[in-house]
């Protein structure tokens, strides 16, 4: 026997959205990101070009669902924004000003102090529907890849944003182990776990978005002749396994 776990076949239960509640795609088809500050460990533009690439991933196998940055967070519908902010040592992420307000600063309700190996987290805004914020301890030493002095800053945000909709998992080698190991890959198992909670919006959008409808097509329920005439009975003309890996 083997020791391998594939979470969402063996454990679905283990699969949910960190925010108890449904997310709600702007559209049926995206939500928005924004990165709030920045670390003083690397230049600005890695770290925005860092982020849009892990976004690009997650678009991928999330496919038509996709997140969109965006640059003034406060004009969207603010509670589906997913906010990203690096947190300072005083335990604050300095934001910088903001119009007549000088040296805005959000206090992190987590205490990375405290919990000195914690690298990040995710929380849900209760009051609102469905926003996120990511929190990175930037007591940390965050570079691109990982090395015996630092963290990869790629590998922590793509964990932390697929919280926002699976768990932790026992699958070895996946990035969604509770455990930071740089080794650690986007693997099956997360993408079983990311058809598992949004497969039905998946296929809602696969059906709104035309260009994607030969997948509909491939994919998706097909009519067949069955029973009386005049009662069409729909089933899976396949099972669905998705193309992109
Ligand atoms: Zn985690």
């Amino acid at each position: 026997m083997t020791d391998i776990q594939y979470s969402c076949a063996g454990q679905p239960a283990r699969f949910s959205k960190i925010g108890g509640k449904p997310l709600e795609w702007i559209d049926g088809n995206f939500l928005y990101f924004h990165l709030y500050n920045f670390s003083p460990d690397l230049p600005e533009f890695q770290q925005v070009a860092a982020v849009k690439e892990v976004f690009d991933r997650l678009n991928r196998e999330l496919y038509p669902l996709h997140f969109r940055s965006t640059g003034h967070p406060e004009k969207h519908a603010s509670h589906q924004v997913e906010k990203i902010y690096f947190v300072a040592a005083d335990g604050y992420a300095h934001l910088g000003d903001k119009g007549d307000l000088k040296d805005v600063r959000l206090k992190c309700p987590f205490d990375f102090k405290a919990n000195p190996g914690t690298l990040a987290v995710q929380y849900p805004n209760s009051n609102r529907k469905a926003a996120m914020s990511c929190f990175i301890n930037d007591r940390m030493y965050l570079t691109l890849k990982h090395s015996d002095e630092s963290h990869s800053l790629p590998f922590i945000l793509l964990h932390e944003i697929l919280h926002m909709f699976l768990d932790h998992t026992r699958a070895p080698g996946d990035i969604m182990n509770a455990v930071y190991a740089p080794g650690n890959k986007f693997t099956q198992d997360s993408r079983d776990g990311l058809m598992h909670v949004c497969g039905e919006a998946r296929l809602a959008a696969i059906r709104n978005t035309p260009w994607s409808n030969w997948i509909w097509e491939q994919y998706g329920p097909a009519p067949i002749d069955e029973g009386p005439p005049g009662k069409t009975i729909i089933q899976p003309k396949k099972k669905c396994r998705w193309p992109w890996k």
